[in-house]
């Protein structure tokens, strides 16, 4: 449908480039947002139904072309590189750039990428395919150094171990007494955590695994009047969404992956709120902070 694009999402941490699925015309819609295909670090895949990864071939080979250098990871379920390798060798296509490919257990709740800017671990899906959903955190932040707290004459390296942590011992030449890091600073917020809950059965267990995240993404293809076809097709409703986000205790939901039967939204959007209020939708082109 006009409108409805496959599913992709663009995660950014400080620098950090973080690709969550990669239908087709993943690579389009990024360039029309104006998103940098370079900037990008890690793609995670959950899992191989055509509307989450059938844009990742066309992806990596424009980054080729583009003349990537940098090294790229690649984090989804087993047989996605089987997949992506044989195209390529089938089209003589060699990435001039080096991919790492992480296979994923699609059945635990695991760490399975750290950087300076984000850990992430695995959640368990229930699909009709293996499928991965992610819960991405922050990784904590310093706390930060008060200005009008901080003696004066302190030198860039005595600044640098302050904002690092450490406390400075009294300097006897200067006469400057001793300065704790706790005086001077306030506490860094708490990491932010964003779970993506991809294709999946209402599985209410999720709830424990992605307790507290400041957004969850839960798909909901179908409205509740239709849940036994989402339970046939191992999908969700909207409420059933909305159930998963009030009994985790998310500060925010964001709902998407809307079956192309229904025509307008407005329905699915009033379903999930009845249950949990603080509800959006993921439609196209949405940029949402946290
Ligand atoms: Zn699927
Ligand atoms: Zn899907």
């Amino acid at each position: 449908m006009v409108g409805r694009y496959p599913t992709a999402q663009l995660l950014a941490v400080g620098d950090g480039r973080y690709l969550i699925d990669c239908g087709e015309g993943t690579q389009l819609r990024l360039l029309e947002h104006r998103r940098r295909l370079s900037s990008l670090r890690v793609i995670f895949i959950s899992h191989l139904h055509g509307d989450h990864y059938y844009g990742l071939f066309g992806l990596l080979s424009t980054l080729s072309l583009q003349g990537r250098q940098e090294p790229l990871t690649v984090v989804g379920p087993p047989g996605l590189e089987l997949a992506l390798t044989t195209a390529a060798f089938h089209s003589r296509m060699q990435p001039g750039y080096p991919i790492t490919f992480v296979p994923i257990d699609t059945e635990a709740h695991a760490v399975v990428y750290e950087d300076a800017q984000v850990r992430v671990w695995s959640l368990p899906m229930r699909h009709r395919i293996p499928c991965a959903g992610y819960l991405f955190e922050e990784q904590p932040r310093r706390d930060k150094l008060v200005k009008d707290k901080l003696p004066t004459g302190l030198t860039p390296a005595e600044l640098s171990q302050l904002a690092q942590g450490q406390d400075l011992p009294a300097d006897p030449a200067t006469g400057r007494p001793a300065v704790a890091h706790a005086d001077v600073s306030v506490p860094a917020a708490p990491p932010r955590r964003y779970a993506f809950c991809s294709d999946t059965l209402y599985t209410p267990e999720l709830a424990e695994l992605v307790h507290g995240v400041d957004l969850l993404y839960h798909e909901a293809t179908f409205l509740h009047g239709l849940r036994e076809r989402a339970a046939q097709t191992h999908h969700s409703t909207a409420r059933q969404a909305a159930t998963l986000a009030a009994s985790a205790d998310a500060h925010r939901l964001l709902i998407g992956h809307f079956s192309s039967r229904y025509k307008q939204l407005d329905a699915h959007l009033q379903e999930a709120r009845e249950i949990f209020p603080w509800t959006e939708l993921a439609t196209e082109g949405l940029v949402i902070s946290v």
